[in-house]
């Protein structure tokens, strides 16, 4: 199942839906992302990985067809004791290890065979999301998917344990359904590495240009609270791209921006609308030449450790303000 949650990642739900139109299924965190799926002509099984919040919801789930991701017992009983109605698929989430939704494993059993009795439910499958898939030295997906094993041991169902990093790092845990997020944009899961050095392109390639470029004197302080200051005489260029399009306001001094193709560093604060570039290593640059923030010639990846934080982050933070061509892949 194709995960294109938080509007797939940032690149547009019903886009990725559409490119990705064979996927098996889809997965999205809320009942509404689903509900706006079926409007956008999605026909495929669409899991809710964040169940329903109140049992009023439950009817959304026939009446569109959506597969809930069970993780909370007043969940089960208001599926048992919802009044008629065809039954519906669901996933059920058990707790191995990431301490956030699911089960406790001695409670799976139980439950499993409750709904498995239930005239409510047709497929009960069982589901367990990796807490430390980022990181292949971690042994705790190992203990992940043994605890995984152990709760589904006996019960015939569906199951479904890897994202991204288990799909790339753990091939034990691909089971019966994979649920890849990240990895379908083109960046990679890991704390470490790019898309890249897994076979994947980029998806994404955020663009803008350079909207001024100034000479400044040695001792000149660049941009909101003058952070960084010129060592020498030097052309400084200003990129029409601020924190009000979901560039990262952490983005330290030295973050590359690829200006013409060169890279270049970031220098000094970014502004919500702005930012600033030593031009030294591309000293011919003029107002209206390309600028590329990440994507195609520059890693998210590397964008994101240089802000302090992750590329999902990064996709799934560029704002309604910035401009979406689609371009055919090859
Ligand atoms: C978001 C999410 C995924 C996808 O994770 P990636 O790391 O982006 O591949 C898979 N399963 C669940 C339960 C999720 O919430």
């Amino acid at each position: 199942m194709a995960v294109i949650k938080s509007n797939g990642y940032g690149h547009g739900m019903a886009r990725v839906a559409a490119t990705l139109a064979d996927a098996d299924g889809f997965a999205v965190a809320s009942i509404d992302e689903a509900v706006e799926l079926r409007a956008a002509g999605v026909d495929r099984p669409i899991t809710v990985l964040g169940g329903f919040f109140r049992p009023t919801e439950l009817a959304a789930m026939g009446d569109y067809h959506l597969l809930p991701t069970l993780h909370r017992i007043d969940q089960v009983d208001a599926l048992a004791a919802a009044p008629g109605g065809a039954p519906i698929d669901v996933w059920l989430k058990v707790d191995t290890g990431m301490h956030r939704l699911g089960f406790h494993p001695r409670e799976a059993a139980a439950i499993h065979t409750r709904l498995a009795g239930s005239p409510r439910v047709s497929t009960l499958g069982w589901m367990t999301h990796l807490a430390n898939a980022d990181d292949r030295a971690s042994a705790a997906t190992d203990l992940q998917i043994d605890a995984f094993d152990r709760t589904i041991a006996g019960l015939s169902c569906p199951q479904s344990i890897a994202n991204s990093g288990g799909i790339l790092a753990w091939p034990h845990s691909h089971r019966d359904w994979v649920r890849p997020g990240i990895m379908l944009y083109g960046a990679s899961p890991f704390l470490t590495d790019t898309g890249a050095d897994h076979g994947l392109k980029p998806v994404m390639t955020l663009t803008s240009e350079i909207m001024a470029v100034k000479l400044y004197g040695a001792g000149d302080a660049i941009g909101y609270g003058g952070t960084w200051v010129c060592p020498e005489e030097m052309a400084v260029g200003v990129v029409a791209i601020g924190y009000g399009d979901g560039y990262p306001r952490h983005a330290s001094s030295g973050t590359p921006v690829l200006v013409n193709g060169v890279r270049l560093p970031l220098v000094g604060r970014v502004s919500m609308d702005m930012i600033t570039v030593d031009l030294r290593g591309c000293p011919t640059t003029a107002p209206g030449d390309p600028v590329v923030l990440w994507g195609n010639g520059l890693p998210v990846e590397e964008v994101a450790r240089r802000a302090g934080t992750i590329p999902y982050e990064l996709l799934c933070g560029v704002t309604q303000r910035v401009h979406f061509e689609e371009m055919d892949g090859e």
